[in-house]
């Protein structure tokens, strides 16, 4: 057997779990199929460190990003990666709102998030004097990361423990042995090589389900379905600067979170994503100009001082996402599809937001599965 274990996809989970795997075995190979880690999804994101609030309780992605959080402060104070805690606020303009506030206040604390207020109209004024709420919760756990220089450690942290990693090399098919896989791997020039893994963990964001059908493994209840996200910078004069994060409440089928403010550790800031299913999933990072005036529209609720012209288009990212238009919640799904038929091949599938916020949560979890089973070698 070439490797023990073989990681597809070097966004920021496939890195994480690198990282976390590579602390106990060896023969650990990375296969990503662009030039350089983290091009796809990692980068293309708000860059938020979630605190946990939104999901159901009980589902991996609370859970996930809850600790996930936790221990991406840890990470990120031990390797001096620029963070910043800021906190954020969640906010309603219409006193219909109100009662979706309390249930989020209500699932945050079911979800163990700490310190989560109910603020004054006093309070709102005095944290953010230049938006308008009503009422507002206030997370503390909520911050900003840069992500490339995330990537960046956990990338370095993996080559010193020992990991391959082979970029430009895309995995073309997949064929099950008596034991292990073997890949088929194709470079930039077009030109062709296989090697063998005993085990496989598929986290190929957008592909996922594609390299999960290579290799036989059919999932109706599993399709991905793309979701653009786009965003809109603020620029020229007369843009007020926020101290923290400022959210509407989000649509209750969380097919986004909501046009928010993003905050970057420069100082400036962003509105997005909004949430738009593409046909055919396919790769459209444009960003629709004429959309400015649904952003203006929706963020001018809470930002009073925005004017319209001050809106440019920045960038998109695509969400793969497991919830159809119009269905409701989806988790996150992290699978050992030994009983399956597919022994040693673990698949992350859906692995939308907080997926940032989870990278190393989610390495904890896939480590903990490597440990459970006892036939790695
Ligand atoms: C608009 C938007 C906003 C978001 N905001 C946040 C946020 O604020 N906070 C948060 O916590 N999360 C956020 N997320 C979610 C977060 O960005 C993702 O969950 C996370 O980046 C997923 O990482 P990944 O490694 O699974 O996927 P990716 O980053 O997509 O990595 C997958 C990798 O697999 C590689 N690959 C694919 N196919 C092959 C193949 N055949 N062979 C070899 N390699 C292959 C790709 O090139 C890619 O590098 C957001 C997502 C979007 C779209």
């Amino acid at each position: 057997m070439d490797f023990k274990i073989c990681i597809i996809g070097a966004g920021v989970v496939g890195l994480a779990i690198a990282r976390e795997l590579s602390k106990k075995h060896k023969g650990i190979v990375v296969i990503e199929k662009n030039l350089r880690f983290g091009e796809e999804t990692s980068s293309r994101n708000s860059e938020v460190i979630h605190s946990g609030i939104y999901y159901p309780a009980g589902s991996l992605k609370a859970g996930m990003c809850k600790n996930g959080n936790r221990m991406l402060y840890e990470y990120c104070e031990q390797n001096h990666i620029p963070h910043n805690k800021c906190g954020k606020l969640i906010v309603t303009t219409h006193s219909d709102q109100l009662p979706q506030l309390n249930k989020l206040l209500a699932q945050g604390m079911a979800n163990g998030v700490e310190n989560i207020q109910l603020l004054t109209k006093e309070e709102i004024n005095e944290s953010e004097p230049d938006i308008y709420a009503e009422n507002a919760l206030f997370i503390p756990s909520t911050g900003i990361i840069d992500s490339h220089r995330l990537m960046k450690q956990l990338y370095s942290d993996s080559l010193t423990n020992g990991v391959d990693f082979v970029f430009q090399s895309r995995i073309s098919g997949i064929r099950k042995m008596d034991k292990g896989y073997i890949l088929n791997v194709e470079d930039g020039t077009g030109s062709g090589d296989q090697f063998t893994s005993a085990r496989v963990i598929n986290c190929a964001g957008l592909d996922s389900e594609k390299i999960a059908r290579m290799t036989g493994i059919e999932d109706e209840a599993n399709k991905l379905h793309f979701c653009k996200g786009e965003y809109f910078k603020l620029a020229g004069s007369g843009i007020k600067r926020l101290r923290h994060l400022v959210y509407p409440v989000p649509d209750p089928k969380l097919a986004g979170l909501g046009i928010h403010t993003t905050l970057s550790l420069d100082g400036s800031m962003k509105l997005g994503p909004n949430v738009i299913y593409l046909e055919e999933n396919m790769y459209d990072y444009s960003v629709d100009p004429s959309h400015k005036k649904t952003f203006f529209e929706a963020a001018s609720k809470y930002l009073p001082f925005l004017e319209e012209h001050q809106l440019e288009p920045e960038m998109a990212g695509i969400r793969p996402k497991l919830q159809a238009e119009g269905e409701d919640f989806r988790d996150f799904v992290i699978q050992d599809e030994t009983s399956r038929g597919f022994p040693g091949w673990i698949n992350l599938t859906g692995i939308e937001s907080p997926g940032l916020t989870s990278c190393l949560s989610i390495g904890k979890y896939v480590g903990d599965m490597f440990q459970e089973s006892k036939d790695i070698e």
